[in-house]
């Protein structure tokens, strides 16, 4: 059972989907909610509380993860290139 979600976040089911996959995302978060299998894209609506009771847990959370990501790639670049030659 989950009980911290939101659009976007990715939800594992405890049951597979018909067509194999366990995987959701949550494209509406209300009193129902609706999920579209990551595998085959069907979207099903179910129940807030069935929705609950039937989730494993939340594999990617929308607004949590993407704030640490940007800054590290740029770092070492520019150094590099100056350490090379000095052009006069
Ligand atoms: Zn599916």
């Amino acid at each position: 059972m989950i009980t911290d979600f939101g659009i976007g976040d990715r939800v594992l089911m405890r049951k597979k989907h018909a067509c194999g996959g366990s995987e959701w995302e949550i494209t509406r978060n209300g009193a129902d909610i609706r999920i579209k299998c990551l595998s085959c894209g069907r979207s099903v609506m179910l129940d807030r509380l069935v929705f609950m009771r039937a989730a494993k847990k939340v594999t990617f959370s929308a607004n949590g993860a993407a704030a640490s990501i940007e800054e590290s790639p740029k770092a070492g670049e520019s150094d590099e290139e100056n350490h090379n030659g000095s052009p006069s």
